[in-house]
């Protein structure tokens, strides 16, 4: 049985955090927790629900740039004018997420820092305990590899790829102050340790530094709501002629590849994505489609940027 909190600002969330440390949870939305919770994948001592820290809602967005609170939900964040307007990327990011009713509680946050997914760790205790449990749990094997030192869990967010292509920022805050660090950078190419610069952290607000001069989204998914991502790219290109690619979904953090345009050819895009995508088969999709999904939405990319 868990203990369960409601602080009403971040210092006390952060304090109940270091009471209970190493053995307690945030509660964003808990849309995703709550499933990890039922399929006893986690057991954490104390819950401490987030939702009670007002001044993590606002979405404040002009013709340039856009912060959000980490509690904005998917919902709002897809009916915002000001996010339709300037970052429909983002916008269409965010609906893609689940089905309406989920995305009218998950949180960007707590989308931002979803689980790491895998077909093998996903299941029902009785699943589990039928197959066997792998090393992301108690078992010695990793049970897609056979491998025993490396997990190949998938970053599954949808509004990762979207704010990394945007070049976003985050504010976490810790007992120790605030501390704002890239996106991109909060992510580790893991399956089991797969967020770094997080522990204990609050993630308070995310920043998107303009509006870029476009932006593209794609999501492969076996159905059209509902089911988690199999591969998503988003693209931008910003003010300055960089373009920034990311794949999610077919490796353990977000990949990026973040080019000057001008010089960018799809030969170098393709190569580089097949080189930094680490996929194994692990999702619901065979691994050789996926595979040969990334070439072709990334085809799709580039013949709209140059149809533009
Ligand atoms: C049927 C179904 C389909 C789904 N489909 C998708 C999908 O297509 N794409 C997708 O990306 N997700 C999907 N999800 C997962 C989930 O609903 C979303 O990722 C959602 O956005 C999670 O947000 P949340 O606020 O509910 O997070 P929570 O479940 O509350 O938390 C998720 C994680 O983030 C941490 N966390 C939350 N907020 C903070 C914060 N402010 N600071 C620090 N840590 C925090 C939590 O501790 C937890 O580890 C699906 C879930 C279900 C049940
Ligand atoms: S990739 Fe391997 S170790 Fe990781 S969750 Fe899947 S089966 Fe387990």
């Amino acid at each position: 049985m868990s203990h369960y909190f409601k602080p009403a600002t971040i210092e006390e969330a952060l304090s109940l955090a270091s009471d209970y440390s190493n053995n307690y949870v945030y509660f964003g939305g808990g849309t995703d927790l709550q499933i990890y919770r039922k399929q006893k994948l986690i057991k954490d001592e104390a819950i401490i629900d987030l939702s009670g820290l007002t001044d993590i809602y606002r979405i404040q967005a002009d013709g340039n740039a856009l912060i959000l609170g980490a509690f904005v939900t998917l919902d709002d964040i897809t009916a915002a004018p000001e996010i339709q307007t300037h970052f429909p990327l983002l916008a269409e990011a965010a609906a893609s997420v689940a089905t309406p009713v989920i995305r009218k509680t998950a949180t960007i946050g707590g989308n931002l820092l979803v689980n790491n997914r895998c077909t093998f760790y996903n299941q029902s205790k009785e699943w589990r305990d039928a197959a066997g449990s792998c090393m992301r749990e108690v078992g010695p094997t990793c049970l897609v590899t056979g491998g025993k030192d490396k997990c190949f869990s998938r970053n599954v967010s949808d509004t990762a790829p979207a704010l990394i292509a945007l070049n976003a920022t985050v504010t976490v805050q810790t007992q120790k102050g605030k501390n704002e660090i890239p996106l991109k950078d909060i992510y580790a190419p893991d399956g089991i340790k797969y967020h770094q610069h997080m522990d204990d952290a609050i993630l308070t607000a995310i920043h998107v530094p303009e509006k870029p001069v476009n932006g593209w989204f794609k999501k492969l998914r076996l159905r059209k709501t509902l089911d988690f991502t199999s591969l998503t790219i988003a693209a931008a290109i910003d003010t300055s002629g960089v373009a920034r690619v990311c794949l999610n979904g077919v490796s353990m953090s977000p990949i990026l590849i973040e080019e000057p345009f001008s010089g960018l050819t799809l030969e170098v895009l393709i190569r580089n994505a097949r080189k930094n995508c680490k996929t194994v088969d692990n999702d619901l999709m065979p691994l050789k489609y996926r595979r040969e999904m990334m070439n072709v939405f990334l085809k799709q990319w580039w013949s709209t940027v140059h149809n533009d």
